[in-house]
């Protein structure tokens, strides 16, 4: 299969070139050639499948081109070493739990998954140099990139967070494990890192020194394995609520994870319509209603996972649907909500359901109920444990919640960090004695 740039200006990528490089050369997002539609026996049989099967089977659509299947097994079998149940809220209303991971965030399954790829690629091209691979972190890309390649052989991450600007439980998962993994704590902000890690990537001197790549979320290892999920929680969704039209609801930030779950559509998943759900950073939420795509700089909101100001993959979507609006527009609609409407929801559900969102489903949960129609049944996703925002939501429920062992056992871990100063050079010269 090859992969074309949305931008249209660069050469055909193979999946190689497209997962080694992330981005296309003239800037663009690589989308696959085709879509290969699954055969309606695979749909028959979904329900009774546990969630390697059915994320083998997806894989081997995208990717069976390109790995031998006996690869591709062991990367899909060894990526999902952990559940994504559907569970019932209340009446109609159903949430895909996407925090059961070694970080207990939605992004695990993508972050793994392209650890397993990119070092699969690695031995296949018989270069025993090391990969090294950069990220800058805002809090949730870094533990769940560190986490996915911890312990890949030939691959060394390094972790650039913004020092004082990540939540304590955030730090310990990035900075407490060791053996390939660096964190680097920059003396500045988000952005700080963010200008380190391209910089870095256009330099000459390290270029030469050594072989460096990205972890960034627009890459198609990281990308396309999110629609494993879907998949998943369409099949649990046939016994749940049988013969209900399926409304999916995704709290969405750079639009990657909503727009795997459209590649899943076009590969005939059984989903009705979508709901992308916004916090204040609304610009997706906007072009819904004028077709006029207007990017803004993000706003800081207490779902921050999600304050992103120009949806990276907005251009996956536009691509994939050949830039029609009004189809866009009769498949997706749209949610936004600000801080205080987050807070009550996630005080609302919990005193009438019993159940603890995080500031990310709050909007997700929020959007659906507000949206669903009559005959509708909806499943929105629980994208990070609430716990990651103990706080936030403790402050919301007015009382205590229990933190997952999980979470608990980074937290009892060394923290173990490069410090560092903003100044590209500094950096560099860190890297050169590397
Ligand atoms: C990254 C993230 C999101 C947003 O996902 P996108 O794919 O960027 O739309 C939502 N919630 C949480 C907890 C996240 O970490």
């Amino acid at each position: 299969m090859k992969y074309y740039s949305t931008n249209g200006q660069a050469p055909l990528a193979s999946l190689q070139e497209a997962v080694t490089c992330g981005l296309a050369p003239d800037k663009g997002l690589y989308m696959p050639e085709h879509i290969r539609p699954l055969p309606s026996s695979f749909y028959e049989q979904m329900e009774s499948m546990s969630f390697q099967e059915i994320a083998f089977e997806v894989a081997k659509a995208f990717f069976g081109e390109d790995i031998p299947e006996a690869d591709l097994h062991n990367i899909v079998y060894d990526t999902l070493c952990f559940d994504c149940p559907v569970v019932k809220v209340e009446e109609n209303i159903y949430t895909l739990e996407l925090f059961h991971g070694p970080t207990l965030a939605f992004k695990d399954v993508g972050a793994r998954f392209m650890a397993r790829m990119l070092g699969y690629f690695r031995k296949l091209s018989n270069d025993s140099r090391l990969v090294n691979v950069l990220v800058a972190t805002s809090g949730d890309t870094g533990s769940a990139v560190a986490n996915g390649f911890l312990g890949v052989e030939g691959i060394h991450v390094y972790v650039l967070y913004p020092k004082g600007k990540v939540s304590r439980i955030q730090e310990s998962q990035f900075t407490t494990l060791g053996h390939n993994i660096t964190a680097v704590e920059v003396d500045g902000v988000f952005d700080d890192c963010q200008a380190l890690v391209k910089q870095s990537f256009m330099d000459k001197d390290l270029n030469a020194h050594m072989t460096l790549t990205s972890a960034n979320s627009i890459n198609v290892a990281r990308f396309l394995p999110q629609a494993f999920y879907y998949f998943y929680a369409c099949a649990q969704m046939k016994r749940l609520a049988p013969g209900q039209d399926l409304v999916v609801c995704v709290p969405s930030g750079n639009f990657g994870n909503i727009t795997s779950a459209l590649f899943g559509k076009e590969m005939g998943l059984p989903v009705r319509r979508f709901i992308a759900a916004n916090n204040a950073n609304d610009i997706f939420y906007q072009y819904l209603q004028t077709g006029k795509y207007n990017p803004k700089a993000s706003i800081q909101t207490l779902a921050n996972a999600m304050d992103v100001g120009n949806p990276s993959n907005f251009a996956r979507i536009l691509s994939l649907y050949d830039n029609d609006y009004q189809r866009i527009k009769s498949l997706i609609s749209g949610a936004t909500y600000n801080d205080s409407e987050i807070m009550e929801t996630i005080q609302k559900c919990f005193a009438d359901n019993n159940y603890i969102l995080d500031p990310h489903g709050a909007c997700g949960y929020r959007a659906l109920k507000e949206g669903l129609k009559e005959g509708e049944a909806g499943i929105f996703c629980e994208t990070a444990h609430p716990a990651k925002f103990l706080s936030v939501v403790e402050k919301a429920i007015g009382t205590e919640m229990s933190i997952p062992d999980r979470l608990a056992e980074f937290m009892k871990g060394t923290k173990q960090s490069v410090a560092m100063s903003k100044e590209f050079t500094d950096f560099k010269a860190f890297l050169m004695q590397q």
